[in-house]
């Protein structure tokens, strides 16, 4: 009986609930949508406003029109206010102060209002602050059910709104993280979805490697060639003499002085990248005691973070408002032990990629490490690893690892994140929407945020899923025979990675996708995308099986064998292979092959190589795998694997097509 009347209860509230006020906000097709802005508009005002009118339009129907608010009829002829309007300052509950790239969202008496904390400039810039944009993307996102699920026309997912009826709220909302980039640098439509993720890089802030633009490119190395590493008695680039007291006091002055520098919150210090560490008296009296300088990266952190504590406190006595950024990077990446506290003005960028924490052991690693930097008071700065060059725009694709210690990184006090990508939405596409979504909120619903993104591929969205799931379990599974996460031990782990049947499994979900969204243009067209990232992977896995019994028998092709390893390191002019090459190839010895066999895996890598190239330079258009570093391979001949392929096939008189 008492259930009953609970039941009833119920009942008459949803019944309730469903009855539409005069106060909701209205959209439907035959009701013109009225959208105002200010008489004189920021760019990003203006942006915000014409978005708005586009998704709004796409998606009801309805016609839309945008009048400067000094032209309405009267003040609250308008359906949606955009930006700063008078009529919006007028309201209860008008706020005028926001964290950096906040905004409000109100609907009020059956408007729509969305205003916040904007900049001059570029509405698709990445340095705008865009709080407005930013609030219309994410009033399209939650409300109306919009998604963009990669770059373009194609990624762009508008479900058919017919009727909509929003009651009256208010939600003020700001990112958690102050930086969040997403750093792919290519595609036309590329800054326009960024924008839809939310993502920017607004404070002036850079931690790249600086002794290129501060000490070589000034000449400022051949004026003082004892700020240089002693490297075997003599003073040599590309690493700098960090305990040099006048090396020092020049850094302080450049972080202060230098043009490039002007207008920036965090400057950079950090070393160049490889290695050649100064091998110099000063130097190696900081290095803990018994340091192992043989081993391929020894524990140099005492000494880079000491150099960088000085610079930051120097700065510090002169500009207390400029922030020191250096890498926590290879022979500088754990934390020292001479330093208890940092300066407050040092910021690291901490890298690491949640890629590696399939390994369970990388995880706990890189978490205790943070830990500790945490607990020395420096101010930690996610530097991110999701598409990288390592993955070879394969789908190594790690979801869970993302979900899992996004809301982890931002409790234990991560106040920015950026991190490489590549544009190869095909294969690493769900990582890429998943980070952009938790760099805004870190502790946001990640289950909801993929279910969305699987929604956007309609009748196949359940086998879209279990392709992607299907590579993303082949990982975790398979994580004990990665050997590492280092280039060699990566490249040459990949078929184990993705074996033939995790290969035959994926592609039969995609089969499934593709019958289910027959017909449908939209879908099929998304689909498309996705079976261009399998193809390629499909090819790239057998083609790296390939180059690894053809390296292992002598020929020639970089990280695949001994005679790969000499002539890398003839390219390179290096006067020794590193000891991390030589202890990769004792380990890994050749395995020579018999003529005839050798012929054939060549002809077949050859015929590889070019199903490769015909991919990559023919996606129609769409987002699905990168060019960049393929490009980048054949303009630098680094790791010329086709190119090898054809000479081996020459020497044997097979001319290569
Ligand atoms: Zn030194």
């Amino acid at each position: 009986m008492r259930m009953k009347t609970i039941l009833f209860a119920f009942c008459n509230l949803m019944i309730i609930q469903q009855a539409y006020a005069d106060s909701d906000l209205l959209m439907t097709s035959d009701k013109p949508f009225v959208i105002s802005y200010p008489d004189t508009p920021l760019p990003v005002e203006k942006t915000a406003a014409e978005e708005l009118s586009k998704y709004i339009n796409l998606s009801t129907g309805a016609r839309t029109e945008i009048i400067n608010e000094s032209k309405l009829q009267k003040k609250d002829a308008a359906d949606a206010y955009i930006g700063q309007c008078n009529y919006t300052k007028g309201q209860d509950f008008y706020v005028n102060k926001f964290k950096q790239e906040g905004f409000n969202i109100a609907v009020n008496n059956g408007r729509l209002f969305i205003y916040g904390d904007d900049s001059k400039g570029d509405a698709f810039s990445q340095s705008t602050r865009t709080g407005t944009l930013f609030g219309v993307y994410d009033f399209l996102e939650k409300e109306l059910g919009i998604a963009w699920i990669w770059p373009g026309k194609s990624g762009e997912d508008v479900p058919a709104v017919k009727e909509l009826h929003i009651k009256s709220f208010s939600r003020i909302d700001f990112p958690k993280y102050c930086i969040r980039s997403v750093m792919i640098n290519e595609g036309a439509e590329l800054k326009y979805w960024l924008k839809k993720m939310k993502l920017s890089w607004v404070p002036g802030a850079w931690f790249g490697h600086s002794w290129d633009s501060y000490v070589f490119k000034t000449g400022m190395d051949k004026e003082h060639p004892e700020w240089l590493a002693l490297r075997n008695g003599e003073r040599r680039k590309p690493h700098c003499c960090t305990a040099n007291k006048e090396f020092r006091d020049y850094m302080v002055d450049r972080c202060l002085n230098s043009p490039g520098n002007k207008g920036k919150s965090i400057v950079s210090i950090s070393p160049s990248d490889g290695y050649g560490f100064c091998e110099c008296e000063k130097c190696h009296a900081l290095d803990p005691q018994g340091t192992d300088y043989k081993t391929s990266i020894p524990n140099l952190s005492n000494r880079h973070w000491d150099y960088a504590n000085y610079i930051a406190r120097e700065v510090k006595k002169k500009n207390p408002d400029l922030n020191i950024g250096m890498f926590a990077y290879t022979a500088y990446a754990k934390p020292p032990t001479n330093i208890d506290k940092f300066e407050d003005n040092l910021y690291i960028s901490f890298t690491f990629s949640a890629g590696y924490f399939v390994k369970p052991e990388m995880k706990e690693d890189i978490y205790k490490r943070i830990d500790e930097w945490k607990s020395k008071g420096i101010k930690i700065v996610g530097r991110e690893y999701w598409g990288m060059h390592y993955w070879l725009e394969l789908p190594y694709v790690f979801t869970a690892q993302i979900k899992d210690s996004m809301p982890y990184l931002y409790k234990r006090g991560l106040v920015a994140m950026y991190g490489e990508a590549h544009s190869n939405f095909a294969t690493q596409g769900p990582v890429y929407y998943l980070v952009a979504h938790m760099m805004w909120d870190p502790e946001t619903n990640a289950d909801k945020v993929m279910e969305r993104y699987y929604k956007a591929f309609g009748p196949a969205s359940e086998y879209i899923r279990n392709y992607y799931d299907t590579f993303e379990k082949a990982i975790i599974e398979n994580q004990g025979k990665i050997e590492s996460f280092a280039y060699l031990g990566l490249i040459n782990s990949w078929p184990e990675i993705f074996p033939e049947k995790t290969i035959a499994k994926a592609g039969e979900f995609l089969k499934k996708a593709e019958d289910a969204v027959k017909g449908n243009p939209v879908y099929e067209e998304r689909v498309k995308c996705i079976g261009i990232g399998y193809e390629y992977t499909k090819v790239m896995i057998e083609l790296l099986a390939v180059y690894r019994k053809l390296g292992r028998a002598g020929v020639p092709l970089w990280c695949f064998g001994y005679q790969g390893a000499l002539a890398e390191a003839s390219h390179y002019k290096l006067a020794e292979m590193p000891e991390a090459w030589k202890e990769f190839w004792s380990k890994h010895p050749d395995e020579p092959l018999d003529k005839s066999e050798k012929i054939k895996l060549l002809k077949r890598a050859l015929e590889l190589g070019n199903a490769r190239e015909k991919i990559i330079y023919g996606q129609d258009g769409l987002p699905a795998i990168s060019k960049g570093m393929y490009e980048y391979t054949l303009k630098t001949g680094m790791r010329p694997w086709h190119r090898t392929v054809k000479e081996e096939l020459a020497k044997e008189g097979i001319k290569a097509e």
